[in-house]
C-alpha cells in the first residue's frame, strides 16, 4: 500500500497580501520533491489572493468552515464558499479551534461530515494535551476525537479516505517541543489500528497520518522516516523558507 506524503502548512492568523505574497513567490520558485502533496492552509480572507498567486503544484486549505451550506450564521464561511474559490481542502478541528474557540468533538464530527459531502478534502485534527498524556491517557482522548470524526460520516468507507488525519499533541504545538519520532510513531500505530478495527481495513491502509506540533528543518527527516508518520502538518515554519527544507523530508 503507498500513501502519498502530504504536508500541510497552516499559516493561522498570519500575514498580509506583502508578506504572503513573497511567500509564495519562493514556494512557486522552489523544487520540491514531486511525490509530496502539499496544501497551504490560508486565512479565509486570502483563499482568493493565495490560489490566484499559489503555483498549482500546490493546493490550498481554508482553516475552517461551518456544517451547513448557507443561512444565517454571521461570520462564518463554507464548503461551497471555499470551493468556490478554487479551494479543495479545510482544515477542521485544530486544538486552536477546539481550545481557544471551544469547538466540541460532535461540531467538529458535523463540520467534518459536511465538509466531505460537499467535495472538500478534510485535514481533521486530534491530539491530547499536555495533563492528558502525563495522566496516560493519550489513547483514550484521540481515539475519542477519532471516533467522532468517523462516526458523523454517511458511507463511511469511502468518504472517509478523503481524510488526512493530524495527530497534532498540543503541547508540541508552538511550543518548540516535538515529540520524539517514537512518540509520534506509536501513537499513529495506535490510530490506524484503530481505524482498522472501528472502520475497515482498506481505510486504514490507506488514510494518511500526518504530525503536527513543532515540526521544523531539523526534526522533518527522522520524523518523516516512521512506517506510520505520513507527513506533516507545519505551523510556524510553514511561514518560512524553511517550509521547502520540511516538504522535502524523504529526498
Ligand atoms: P507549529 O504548529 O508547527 O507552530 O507547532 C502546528 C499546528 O498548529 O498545526
Amino acid at each position: 500500500m503507498s500513501r502519498k506524503f502530504f504536508v500541510g502548512g497552516n499559516w493561522k492568523l498570519n500575514g498580509d497580501k506583502k508578506s504572503l505574497g513573497e511567500l509564495m513567490q519562493t514556494l512557486n520558485a522552489a523544487t520540491v520533491d514531486p511525490n509530496v502533496e502539499v496544501v497551504c492552509g490560508a486565512p479565509s480572507i486570502y483563499l482568493d489572493f493565495v490560489r490566484s498567486k499559489l503555483d498549482a503544484k500546490f493546493g490550498v486549505a481554508a482553516q475552517n468552515c461551518y456544517k451547513v451550506a448557507k443561512g444565517a450564521f454571521t461570520g462564518e464561511i463554507s464548503p461551497a464558499m471555499i470551493k468556490d474559490c478554487g479551494v479543495n481542502w479545510v482544515i477542521l478541528g485544530h486544538s486552536e479551534r477546539r481550545h481557544v474557540f471551544g469547538e466540541s468533538d460532535e461540531l467538529i464530527g458535523q463540520k467534518t461530515a459536511h465538509a466531505l459531502e460537499s467535495g472538500l478534502g478534510v485535514i481533521a485534527c486530534i491530539g491530547e494535551k499536555l495533563d492528558e498524556r502525563e495522566g496516560g491517557i493519550t489513547e483514550k482522548v484521540v481515539f475519542a476525537q477519532t471516533k467522532f470524526i468517523a462516526e458523523n460520516l454517511q458511507n463511511r468507507n469511502s468518504i472517509l479516505s478523503h481524510v488526512v488525519l493530524a495527530y497534532e499533541p498540543v503541547w508540541a504545538i508552538g511550543t518548540g517541543k516535538t515529540a520524539s519520532p517514537q512518540q509520534a510513531q506509536e501513537v499513529h500505530e495506535k490510530l490506524r489500528q484503530w481505524l482498522k478495527t472501528n472502520v475497515s481495513e482498506a481505510v486504514a491502509n490507506s488514510v494518511r497520518i500526518i504530525y503536527g506540533g513543532s515540526v521544523t528543518g531539523a526534526t522533518c527527516k527522522e520524523l518523516g522516516s516512521q512506517k506510520d508518520v505520513d507527513g506533516f502538518l507545519v505551523g510556524g515554519a510553514s511561514l518560512k523558507p524553511e517550509f521547502v527544507e520540511i516538504i522535502n523530508a524523504k529526498v
